[in-house]
C-alpha cells in the first residue's frame, strides 16, 4: 500500500481513482478489504492533508467526471476534512485542550501502572482483539487506515479497553501519514461522543465482519455500550479573521511549510527567496517523517521551478532564528506561506509572526479561497454546512 508523496503521483492517483468516485464510490465506500486490496476510496488523504493537492481541483475533476448527483457522495467526504478545519479554526480552544488533556494523561501513564500496561497492549496490537490488533499492525506498517478501520479502533479504544479518548488520538497523530488536526480529534471526539452530544459510536462485531468483507471473526466481547465521558463544554465560536493580504509592491519571500505543498498553483507575488522546514511537531513516526520530508522536497523543487529561486531547507531545531537570519540575508520586507487553521504548524506560523514583526518583516498567511469561503459556514454542525456545499462548488 503507498501513498503520493509528490503532487504528480497525487495527481496521477487521482486520475485513476476517478472513474471509481462517482456512483461506485457512493455504493462501495464503506468496504475494507484490507491494506493489499484494490481499495474502495481514493487513499487520496495524505496527498489532500499536505496539499499536494487542493480540495478545490479534487472535487473539480470529479464533478467533471460524473455530474454534481453521482459526485455528490465523494464530494461530501472532501468536505467533512473541510468542516472539520473550519469547525475548529473557530473554537481553537478545543485543539488547546487536547494537547494539554495529553501532556496530563502522559504524566498519568506513569503514575499508574495499569493504564500502563493497557495502553502498551493497545499500542503493541496485543490486545486479542483480531480487527483491532491487525490495524494496529497496518497503522504502524502503512500510516493509513480505511475510515471504517479508524471509527471501530477508536471506539474499541475507548469503549472496550477504557483507555483515554485523547491518548488515542495521539496515537493516531503520531502514526497517520495524513495526520489532522482538526479530522483526527474531532472525529476522536465524535466517537467518544463529546463532539455531539448524545451521540456516539458503538462498534459492533457483525459490523466490522461485514465491513471488512469477513476478514477479522471478532470473537472477543466488545462493549456493549458506550459509557458517557465527561467533557467540558465547547467555547462559542469566535469569528475567523479576515484572510491577509500579499503586498506585491514589497521584497517577498515564500515559504514552504508540510500544511501546504502546491503553493505555486495559487497566486503569488513576485518572489526573491524560497525556504522551509519540515518540522511539523509532535513525535512523528519514522514512516510519517520519511513522508513529509518527500512531500517537502517536492513542494520545494515545484516552488523553485515556479520562482527561479534556490530553495533553502532551514534549521528546524531553532526556526525562529533561522527565519530571522535567512529574512536579513535576502533582505526580505514579507514573507508569504500558505495558512494553517489550528495546529502545530499554525501555532509555529503565529510565533514567527511575532518574532519577524520585531524586525519589520510581514508574515502572511494565504488562505485558499476554498478555506476562505468554506471555514465561516463551519458554525455548527454537518448538515447545514453540507447545505453550503453546491454554492462553495460554484464560487471556488
Ligand atoms: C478516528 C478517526 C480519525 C481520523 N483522522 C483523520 C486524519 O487525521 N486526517 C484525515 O484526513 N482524515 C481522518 N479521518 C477521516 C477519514 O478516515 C480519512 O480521511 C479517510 O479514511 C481517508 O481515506 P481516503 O483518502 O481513501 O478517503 P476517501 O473516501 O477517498 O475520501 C476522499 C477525501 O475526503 C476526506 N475524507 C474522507 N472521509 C472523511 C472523514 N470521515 N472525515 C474527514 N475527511 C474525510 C479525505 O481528505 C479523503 O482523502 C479520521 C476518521 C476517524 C474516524
Amino acid at each position: 500500500m503507498t501513498f503520493p508523496a509528490t503532487r504528480a503521483a497525487a495527481l496521477a492517483r487521482l486520475d485513476a481513482f476517478l472513474p471509481r468516485a462517482g456512483q461506485a464510490y457512493a455504493a462501495q465506500r464503506n468496504r475494507d478489504a484490507g491494506p493489499d486490496a484494490a481499495g474502495s476510496t481514493s487513499r487520496l488523504s495524505p496527498a489532500i492533508r499536505r496539499r499536494l493537492i487542493g480540495e478545490a481541483e479534487v472535487c473539480a475533476q470529479v464533478v467533471a467526471a460524473h455530474g454534481p448527483h453521482a459526485a455528490e457522495k465523494f464530494i461530501q467526504e472532501v468536505c467533512w476534512r473541510t468542516y472539520w478545519v473550519g469547525w475548529l479554526a473557530q473554537r481553537p480552544a478545543v485543539w488547546t485542550r487536547y494537547t494539554a488533556d495529553v501532556t496530563r494523561l502522559q504524566g498519568e501513564v506513569e503514575a499508574n501502572s495499569g493504564l500502563r500496561t493497557g495502553l502498551a497492549q493497545a499500542m503493541a496490537g496485543h490486545t486479542g482483539i483480531d480487527c483491532f490488533d491487525a490495524w494496529v499492525s497496518q497503522l504502524l506498517t502503512t500510516g493509513w487506515l480505511h475510515n471504517h478501520a479508524r471509527m471501530n479502533f477508536a471506539s474499541i479504544w475507548i469503549f472496550t479497553l477504557g483507555l483515554p479518548w485523547q491518548l488515542g488520538a495521539d496515537f493516531f497523530y503520531r502514526h497517520l501519514l495524513d495526520a489532522c488536526p482538526a479530522s483526527n480529534t474531532l472525529s476522536w471526539r465524535w466517537v467518544a461522543g463529546v463532539q455531539t452530544l448524545g451521540k456516539t459510536y458503538l462498534a459492533r462485531a457483525d459490523i466490522i465482519r461485514a465491513s471488512s468483507g469477513g476478514r477479522f471473526a471478532v470473537t472477543a466481547p466488545l462493549a456493549r455500550e458506550a459509557r458517557p465521558i465527561a467533557d467540558t463544554p465547547v467555547p462559542l465560536p469566535i469569528a475567523i479573521a479576515p484572510a491577509a493580504r500579499a503586498d506585491p509592491a514589497l521584497r517577498t519571500g515564500l515559504f514552504l511549510t508540510t500544511d501546504d505543498l502546491s503553493l505555486e498553483t495559487q497566486p503569488l507575488p513576485p518572489i526573491m527567496a524560497l525556504a522551509a522546514t519540515s518540522r511539523s511537531g509532535g513525535s512523528p513516526s519514522a514512516l510519517k517523517r520519511a513522508h513529509a520530508e518527500t512531500a517537502l522536497d517536492d513542494g520545494l523543487a515545484r516552488a523553485a521551478a515556479h520562482t527561479g529561486c534556490t530553495a533553502e531547507r532551514l534549521d528546524e531545531a531553532d526556526a525562529i532564528t533561522a527565519m530571522r537570519d535567512w529574512a536579513a540575508r535576502h533582505r526580505l520586507q514579507q514573507i508569504v506561506t500558505g495558512d494553517a487553521a489550528v495546529g502545530p504548524v499554525a501555532d509555529r506560523l503565529t510565533a514567527l509572526a511575532a518574532a519577524l514583526a520585531d524586525d519589520g518583516v510581514r508574515l502572511v498567511r494565504l488562505r485558499r479561497r476554498w478555506d476562505d469561503l468554506a471555514w465561516p459556514q463551519a458554525t455548527r454542525g454537518f448538515f447545514p454546512f453540507k447545505a453550503a456545499i453546491p454554492q462553495l462548488l460554484a464560487r471556488a
